[in-house]
């Protein structure tokens, strides 16, 4: 263990992402040898050849999990085989070496049990795990990869809205696509990412906080920013249903909240939970029946995030619904942080086993 903690900060003052803890888990590849074991090192710079690939050709991929801390002061992850799925096969679209998901969540684990002291306590905060692959081949050819390196980082995080449930206003981005079929939209590597700062910048002159991309002629319905979207209608014949655009053609990141609430849908049975794709035009035309009862987004940083309109061709359309604790996406939350936080006993919800092993300093 560093014999050099690093500088800490008070809850209240956590941002997303500031604040790196003591450790960082290191497994560095190549082609001939195949995976080195393990390192867990103090945080720090990471030397790399100046034409390693990933600076060059992007080539790597990330993944974005949480750490929980228990009323038992037990630390959780959530539903994180998932994840490791995830990273294998963005790692793989990326044409990065494969790994065994297993192993790899156990070397997490030992990380987070190592630095659990930087997990605050507070309910709506947690510690944010990133792992993250990429290419160190140290040369210009655009080659298979020759050398790779896995870093998992962490940071203590506050709850992404601090004064609660917060909804945020969504503006179409018709000119920007973030992700086409064919693409590489379903997998998260730091390429789908980078190119869509400059649509933010368009979405906050339009008085809204987060893009909401399309594509294609029909404009068909994408994602929020960087969270998976969801609409509760009632369609046509006057059915509730719950939407949310389908992984067919590739263009929608595979969210693990994604999932959960998908499932959380079809087991409450309220109302139909449908994947399909879903053209502009079709939510447009429920907004002005004012059959768009609730809109969100989803995704680990935020779990829901409320949505209370959307701004398209100058004008704003607004869910019919107002907001109180008896909506859809508030249930939602409130479950799926009970089982985050393991107030609700679930199979989605792991202890990480603490491990005795890295008890003394070394
Ligand atoms: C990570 C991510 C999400 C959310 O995925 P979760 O597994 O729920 O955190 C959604 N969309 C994009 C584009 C993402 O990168």
């Amino acid at each position: 263990m560093t014999g050099r903690p690093l500088p800490r900060c008070a809850d209240e003052e956590l941002g997303f992402g500031t604040v790196i803890t003591d450790h960082m888990l290191k497994i560095e590849w190549n082609v001939e040898r195949g995976w080195n074991h393990p390192m867990i090192l103090p945080s720090g710079p990471v030397g790399l050849h100046p034409f390693a690939h990933v600076f060059h050709y992007a080539v790597e991929c990330y993944e974005g999990m949480k750490a929980y801390v228990d009323n038992n002061g037990s630390v959780r992850l959530f539903r994180p085989e998932m994840n490791m799925q995830r990273f294998r096969v963005s790692a793989k679209r990326m044409s990065l070496p494969d790994f065994d998901g297993e192993q790899l969540l156990k070397c997490i684990e030992t990380l987070v049990d190592i630095d659990k002291d930087w997990i605050p306590k507070q309910r709506g905060y947690s510690m944010y795990l990133r792992p993250v692959i990429f290419s160190t081949t140290p040369w210009l050819g655009l080659t298979q990869c020759a050398e790779a390196m896995i870093l998992v980082l962490c940071c203590p995080v506050g709850p992404y809205f601090k004064s609660g449930f917060v909804p945020i206003k969504l503006s179409v981005d018709s000119k920007y696509i973030r992700a086409w079929p064919g693409g590489t939209g379903n997998v998260k590597s730091g390429g789908n990412y980078g190119p869509t700062v400059i649509s933010q910048a368009a979405a906050t002159a339009n008085g809204a906080s987060q893009s909401l991309f399309v594509y294609d002629k029909h404009e068909y319905v994408t994602e929020a920013g960087t969270m998976n979207i969801f609409f509760l209608i009632r369609n046509e014949q006057g059915v509730k249903q719950l939407i949310t655009p389908s992984l067919k053609d590739g263009t929608i990141l595979p969210g693990v909240t994604r999932q959960s609430v998908i499932e959380l849908s079809q087991q409450w049975n309220e109302c139909e939970t449908v994947e399909k794709m879903i053209p502009f035009a079709e939510i447009k035309a429920a907004f002005e029946r004012g059959d768009v009862l609730e809109i969100f987004g989803t995704g680990t940083a935020a779990v829901i995030q409320p949505i209370n309109g959307i701004v398209y061709e100058g004008k704003e359309y607004k869910p019919v619904v107002p907001f109180d604790d008896s909506m859809l996406q508030v249930r939602l939350t409130n479950f799926l942080i009970g089982v985050q936080y393991g107030d609700i006993d679930h199979p989605w919800s792991h202890v990480v086993p603490p491990s005795t092993t890295w008890s003394k300093p070394m």
